[in-house]
């Protein structure tokens, strides 16, 4: 992600801590994953802040082309708000936002082993 939308999100909120050293936290790496991402993560950080159990993310990327993210510690109705955001991201194109449908399950292993979900316009960019 972007340093602008980066700072973003480490500005508003507090539960990410990227000074913590990396055997604490990896969100001194940022976000690893793509712009797309971007209000998907912000509105899961709202739903959160809310919600009030995480004090602390040690890690947000994309794997298998879907969001993780993972804290420290949380309760099972912020794992269930998470949840909720990892099954949106199999729907949101991780460079521009926009719906894209992940399909390139069946090709996993196949070529370069990396999946990720970008949508069809992105795609043609590249
Ligand atoms: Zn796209």
């Amino acid at each position: 992600m972007n340093k602008e939308k980066t700072a973003k999100l480490f500005e508003r909120f507090p539960f990410f801590h990227p000074e913590s050293p990396i055997t604490e936290s990896l969100m001194g790496f940022g976000f690893e994953c793509g712009d797309g991402w971007f209000q998907l993560i912000w509105d899961l950080c709202l739903d959160l802040e809310k919600e009030g159990s995480v004090q602390k993310v040690v890690q947000v990327k994309e794997k298998f082309g879907t969001l993780r993210f993972y804290c420290q510690t949380s309760s099972f109705e912020a794992e269930e708000l998470i949840e909720i955001a990892e099954d949106l991201s199999t729907n949101i194109c991780e460079r521009c936002g926009e719906n894209s449908v992940l399909s390139q399950l069946e090709n996993f292993g196949k070529i370069s082993g990396w999946i990720s979900n970008i949508c069809d316009k992105c795609k043609e960019k590249k």
